[in-house]
């Protein structure tokens, strides 16, 4: 879209009052919108009204999908990009909700080139030409609470990935070089730590054991937890916590604690499938996690 034409489309979408009825929805069903300060929820009512017109948005499987749906999920996708600008999104350009947990084929190869077709269930998927798939009844349950899991902004995340970014990086300063080689490293250690005790078949403290997937995943995982539960992200993995609050240009430990919250995050991790995936960006459904 031409420079001059999206404000102006931005302009009249935000000359509207924000709908009243939305505050109180994402009350109930954000919990990181409780975390906000007044400034920042000002500015995530903007930007979660911005992202919802500039996106094609598909209801699949006869669900029913409402605008503030639609919020819920523009309001916690937008979390992400706070620190940052809601253009980081402008490459996403459709968004498929499903009522549930979806099936979708998945094709694979193993060392001695047999493939395999299968089909599983799925709560997300994020595609690199920027499609993202969601679960409505999976995102809405994780929204609701801070237990380090939340489809939307794993999902999303994904779509903003930090190693996509820095290879994608042009016309860098030398600083900024140096702190994309030091980003990735430490994404990279994060990675290879969690494989290690994946292999071992020990959990991390704060990150879940997806996030041995592969590197896109504990990029993902490590947003989840960033956001969700940074306190213990910060006090156990304090290099990955310095990283990502660079990179997403926020301190979610601070606003937190400064909510009288942090002693509350949770010890416990909910279980979650994995395996089976390659490269594919996407989250598997969670058969036999809690309610
Ligand atoms: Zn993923």
């Amino acid at each position: 879209m031409f420079g001059w034409l999206k404000r102006r489309r931005r302009a009249q979408i935000l000359s509207e009052p924000f709908p009243a009825e939305w505050g109180g929805l994402l009350d109930r069903d954000v919990a990181l919108w409780r975390l906000l300060s007044d400034a920042e929820r000002l500015r995530l009512q903007d930007d979660l009204r911005i992202f919802m017109a500039e996106r094609n948005w598909e209801p699949c499987g006869g669900l029913e999908l409402t605008d503030p749906m639609r919020a819920v999920i523009a309001g916690q996708a937008c979390i992400l990009t706070l620190g940052r600008s809601v253009d980081a999104f402008d490459h996403v350009r459709t968004i498929l909700v499903y009522p549930d947990r979806f099936f979708a084929p998945e094709v694979e190869e193993d060392e001695f080139g047999v493939v395999t077709e299968s089909c599983d269930d799925r709560e997300g998927e994020a595609w690199e030409r920027g499609q993202v798939v969601l679960s409505w009844g999976d995102l809405r349950q994780d929204g609701r609470r801070l237990d380090g899991r939340n489809l939307v902004l794993h999902e999303f995340s994904h779509q903003l990935d930090l190693l996509d970014f820095i290879a994608a990086a042009r016309g860098v300063t030398k600083e900024e070089a140096e702190m994309h080689r030091r980003w990735r490293k430490v994404l990279l250690g994060a990675y290879e730590a969690l494989c290690e005790l994946d292999d071992a078949g020990k959990k991390d403290p704060v990150l879940d054991s997806y996030g041995a997937e592969d590197e896109s995943e504990c990029f993902a995982v490590s947003t989840e937890a960033f956001f969700e539960r940074p306190v213990r992200l910060r006090n156990f993995h304090p290099d990955l916590y310095r990283v990502l609050s660079e990179y997403y240009n926020q301190d979610p430990a601070v606003r937190m604690e400064s909510t009288n919250q942090g002693a509350n995050e949770p010890e416990q991790e909910r279980t979650r499938d994995k395996k089976n995936s390659k490269k594919t960006s996407h989250r598997k459904g969670r058969k036999g996690s809690q309610g």
